[in-house]
C-alpha cells in the first residue's frame, strides 16, 4: 500500500491509507485511543479502537510512549473540529520502534536543555514548523531570482580575501597557508556578474562573532544577488520586489506553520513595495531626538536599529552610510562622497538588519585608492582589481540573511532556533 504524506490526507478523503510517523501525543480512554501522529509534513489525530485492531497492535500501542514511530493504516475522514481537518479512524497499526522514556516530554524545558537536545528537539510542533518556513523561504529565494534571470553561481567557502573586515575571519590551515572561511561570496560574484551579467550566490557563511546577541550566528547561510549594469537604485528594487515575493509565499503556502507559531499575519500582509527610506544622517538625527547617543559617523548597534526597525511598519531602507564605516568596495555619493550608495534593509517589528547591499567601485583608481586607505594587501586582491580593468562596468549586489529573514517572518526571539543546528558563541554541540 502506499503511503500518504499528512499534508496530502485532504486528497484522499473517504479512502483506506497508510501513513507512517511519528506519536506526537497519545491519550487513552478506556477501550478507545487517540494519537496525534506527525511525519514531518504536518500533524493529524488518529483515532484508534481496541475492536477493530489485533489485541497484539493494541497491546503495542498502549506501551509505546511519544516518539514511537508507527504505521497506520485506516480510514481518512473529514473532522472539523480536528486539527487539520481531517482524522483517520484506524483499522490497523504497527509499533516500529518503541520510545521508552522520551526526554522532551515535559511540557516545559529550559533552553539550555533544549539546545543540547537540538537533535530531538527539532521535531516538536513549534521547531519544525520553523524549519519547514525556512525551506519556503529558501524554495522562494531561488526561485524569485531564477524567474528574474540570475543564474546560480558558486562560490568558494576556503578564501584568502576578508570581505567584510578580518575582525570576524576563522583561520584554516591550508596545507601551511594561511586561509580562511569566507564571510560572503560577494568579491567572486562580482567576477560571476561580469561573465554573466545576473548571478548570485547561495551558501554558508562564517563570522567568528565575538559576543552573544540574538541575532549573530557564526555560521550562517547567505543569498547574494549580484547584477551587471545594475545601479543603486535598481537594487534597491530589486529587493523591494524579492522581500515582498518571499513574504507573499509564506503566507500563501505555511498557513499552518504560522498559526502554529501563533505569528500575527497583519504585519507581513503589509510587506508590498515601495518601502521608506531613510539616510543615515536622517536616521542620527531621528535617534537623537529621541534620547539616543549617537553623533554622525558611528557605526549603529542593535538598540538603535532596533528603535528605526520599530519606527516604520514596513521594511526601511537605512541609506547613504558614512563610507568611513563601510566596506571598501562601495561607491560613494556623487553628490557627497564622505557617503556612500548602499542601503541595509531593516525589517519592521524591531528586527533591523536583514539585507546590507550597496553600488560597487567600479573604477580602477577608485578602488586602488579604497584598498589603501582601508590598509589592504593589493597583492591579494590583483584578479578583484582585474575585473575593474578588462570592461568594467557599473554593477550593484546585496546579501540577504537567510537566518535573520526567518526569525523576522517567524516573529522569533533569538536567531537560534531559525537553522537546524545553530553554530554560536561557545556552543558547537550537537
Ligand atoms: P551586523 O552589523 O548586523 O552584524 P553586517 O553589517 O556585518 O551585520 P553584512 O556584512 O551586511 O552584515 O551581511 C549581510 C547580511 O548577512 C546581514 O544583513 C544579515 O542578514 C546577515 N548576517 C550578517 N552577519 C550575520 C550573523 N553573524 N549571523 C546571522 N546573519 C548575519
Amino acid at each position: 500500500m502506499e503511503t500518504v504524506s499528512v499534508k496530502d490526507v485532504g486528497r484522499h478523503e473517504g479512502e483506506e491509507i497508510q501513513l507512517k510517523g511519528w506519536i506526537h501525543t497519545k491519550r487513552e480512554k478506556g477501550k478507545i485511543a487517540f494519537v496525534v501522529m506527525r511525519d514531518g509534513s504536518g500533524f493529524i489525530q488518529i483515532v484508534l479502537e481496541q475492536e477493530k485492531l489485533e489485541p497484539e497492535q493494541w497491546n503495542q500501542l498502549h506501551e509505546a510512549s511519544l516518539e514511537s514511530s508507527i504505521i497506520v493504516r485506516g480510514l481518512a475522514k473529514s473532522e472539523p473540529r480536528a486539527p487539520g481537518g481531517y482524522e483517520i479512524h484506524a483499522s490497523f497499526l504497527e509499533v516500529f520502534h518503541t520510545t521508552k522514556d522520551w526526554p522532551l516530554g515535559r511540557k516545559e524545558h529550559g533552553i539550555e536543555f533544549l539546545e543540547d537536545n537540538r537533535h530531538l528537539w527539532i521535531r516538536s510542533k513549534r521547531e519544525s514548523a520553523i524549519l519547514r518556513i525556512r525551506n519556503t523561504i529558501e524554495n522562494a529565494m531561488i526561485q524569485f531570482l531564477s524567474d528574474n534571470g540570475f543564474y546560480r553561481f558558486d562560490t568558494p567557502i576556503i578564501t584568502t580575501a576578508a570581505a567584510e573586515g578580518t575582525t570576524t575571519l576563522f583561520e584554516v590551515d591550508y596545507h601551511g597557508d594561511k586561509a580562511y572561511l569566507s564571510q560572503s561570496g560577494q568579491l567572486y560574484a562580482e567576477a560571476g556578474a561580469m561573465a554573466l551579467g545576473k548571478v548570485y550566490t547561495f551558501g554558508p557563511t562564517f563570522r567568528a562573532e565575538k559576543s552573544k546577541t540574538r541575532r549573530h550566528l557564526l555560521e550562517f547561510w547567505m543569498i547574494e544577488p549580484e547584477a551587471a549594469w545594475f545601479q543603486y537604485e535598481d537594487n534597491l528594487q530589486l529587493q523591494e520586489q524579492f522581500v515582498t515575493y518571499i513574504v507573499k509565499r509564506v503566507l500563501s503556502e505555511n498557513e499552518a506553520d504560522l498559526s502554529i507559531l501563533e505569528r500575527p499575519l497583519e504585519p507581513l500582509q503589509k510587506v508590498e513595495p515601495p518601502f521608506p527610506r531613510i539616510t543615515y544622517t536622517d536616521a542620527v538625527d531621528l535617534l537623537k531626538k529621541n534620547g539616543f547617543d549617537v553623533q554622525w559617523g558611528d557605526d549603529l548597534g542593535s538598540p538603535e536599529e532596533t528603535f528605526l526597525a520599530n519606527y516604520f511598519d514596513k521594511p526601511v531602507f537605512l541609506t547613504h552610510f558614512p563610507a568611513k564605516i563601510k566596506a571598501f568596495y562601495m561607491q560613494p555619493d556623487p553628490e557627497n562622497p564622505d557617503v556612500v550608495l548602499a542601503a541595509d534593509l531593516l525589517a519592521p517589528e524591531g528586527y533591523g538588519e536583514i539585507i546590507g547591499g550597496s553600488e560597487r567601485i567600479h573604477d580602477y583608481d577608485l578602488l586602488l585608492q579604497k584598498m589603501k586607505e582601508f590598509n589592504l594587501n593589493e597583492e591579494q586582491y590583483q584578479w578583484y582589481l582585474d575585473l575593474r580593468r578588462y570592461g568594467s562596468v557599473p554593477h550593484s549586489g546585496f546579501g540577504i540573511g537567510l537566518e535573520r529573514t526567518v526569525a523576522w517572518i517567524c516573529k522569533l526571539d533569538h536567531i537560534r532556533e531559525t537553522i537546524p543546528f545553530p553554530r554560536m558563541l561557545h556552543k558547537l554541540t550537537p
